[in-house]
């Protein structure tokens, strides 16, 4: 059974063994914080990234964590959906970037992953709705992964992943 945590940082310095990127599809960086993991992965995690584009809304793939401190040893990218409005399959396809990754982590062996808030940022998905999905998804999906942490930037995104956790889980 997953434990669950919902965390305030900055991702690329969490503890864990896979982190994941809120990507876009030419897996080469961009802004937010596929800036912020590109940064500190350095230039060889576009090149990787680059090998294994283009990426599907709702798919993952990884590569390794090149520059990132240990115990951090791959990221897993995955894109989210831009919202639309939420009528162009939307949720599901943020669901299955959660799903994806999971499922990635597994055939990596990783046993802790921690996850940003996908879509939240420049994509425009509204975040509490964004905040039950990643909760949902993360306690409803088969995985040997033991520890995954949400980490939210702000304090918003804190207060929503922290809410979504205790009405599932109280
Ligand atoms: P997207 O394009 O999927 O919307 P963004 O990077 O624009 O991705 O935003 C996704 C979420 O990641 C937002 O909640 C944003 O505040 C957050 N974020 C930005 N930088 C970091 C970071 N260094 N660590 C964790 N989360 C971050």
């Amino acid at each position: 059974m997953v434990s669950v945590e919902v965390v305030r940082g900055d991702i690329t310095a969490e503890n864990v063994d896979a982190i994941v990127n809120a990507a876009n599809s030419s897996l080469r960086g961009g802004g937010g914080v596929d800036g912020a993991i590109h940064r500190a992965a350095g230039p060889r995690l576009a090149e990787a990234g680059g090998a294994l584009a283009p990426c599907p809304p709702g798919a993952a793939v990884a590569t390794p964590a090149f520059d990132l401190d240990p115990p951090i040893r791959h990221v897993i990218h995955t894109v989210g959906p831009v919202w639309h409005g939420g009528t162009r399959g939307e949720p599901e396809l943020l669901a299955s970037c959660y799903r994806a990754s999971l499922r990635v982590a597994d055939e990596l062996g990783a046993r802790s992953v921690a996850f940003p808030a996908i879509s939240t940022g420049v994509y425009g998905y509204p975040p509490d709705a964004a905040a039950r999905i990643a909760v949902d998804t993360v306690l409803t999906t088969p995985t040997e992964v033991e520890r995954v942490r949400l980490v939210a930037f702000g304090a918003d995104t804190y207060e929503l992943l922290s809410a979504a956790l205790r009405s599932r889980t109280e």
